[in-house]
């Protein structure tokens, strides 16, 4: 009887063991594109989803991507110690080292757009250099990705500043008071308010080696745009509401 409970302790303890490598293994997978590297990936990431986010920022950007390096972090203590932000950080791109990289809470059912959010960061980099402003970069990081929604009643009930000062949503000094949120939700509404008055594929193409600011005026009609903006969070506060 003795024996037998032994051997049934030892049994258990193997597939126990089993069953955790078998979790570790299938937690890490190598990924190796035309256009991304990744020798961490998680299991349920494949290739053809890897390839249709890609596709579909690289036609919008307009840009054959250099290959980027993707580091998944499955610790989040591991993944802030990183970066140094705050913990509502998914992702981050480090531009000049052309590498990206995801935080535990990009999964299943966020990866597309935080991906594709990234990838809009590295292309802006790649190809557009200064082209883009800081207070437009996470907006249109955000429209090209399909990222997260606007709330235009926040944004109204929120301060107006002159949008062309705000800088980076963690390290905008100018506006320490502005909370990460304020950034996001305003440059995404500004490139929505700018993509309705003007093709902004063909806004992107024109402000290549030269600045985008250059063409709101001629190319979209927006002489004033905080005035503007101020408008147009109106407006759509309004439809909305
Ligand atoms: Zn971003």
């Amino acid at each position: 009887m003795e024996n037998a409970m032994k051997s049934l302790k030892v049994f258990v303890v193997v597939v126990a063991l089993q069953f955790f490598l078998r979790i570790q293994f299938a937690s890490a997978a190598e990924i190796n594109t035309n256009e991304v590297s990744s020798s961490n990936a998680p299991s349920w990431v494949k290739v053809s989803r890897v390839d249709r986010v890609v596709s579909r920022v690289q036609r919008f950007m307009e840009w054959d991507l250099r290959k980027v390096k993707v580091v998944w972090y499955s610790d989040q203590k591991e993944f802030q110690h990183f970066h140094h932000y705050d913990s509502s950080v998914l992702a981050v791109t480090q531009k000049p080292e052309n590498t990206i990289h995801l935080g535990p809470r990009v999964d299943n059912s966020n990866f597309d757009a935080v991906f594709g959010h990234e990838l809009v960061h590295a292309i802006l980099f790649q190809k557009y250099k200064k082209s883009i402003p800081n207070w437009l970069e996470e907006g249109l990081a955000n429209y090209a990705s399909k990222h997260g929604t606007v709330d235009y009643r926040w944004i109204a009930s929120q301060p107006f500043v002159d949008v062309k000062t705000l800088g980076h949503p963690f390290l905008d000094s100018a506006h320490s008071t502005l909370s990460p949120r304020y950034h996001y939700q305003v440059s995404t509404a500004l490139i929505q308010m700018i993509a309705s008055k003007c093709n902004l594929e063909e806004l992107l193409q024109l402000s290549l080696g030269t600045s985008l600011e250059n063409y709101l005026s001629t190319t979209c009609e927006l002489d004033d745009i905080n005035a503007s903006f101020q408008t147009w969070v109106k407006k759509k506060n309004k439809a909305n509401s």
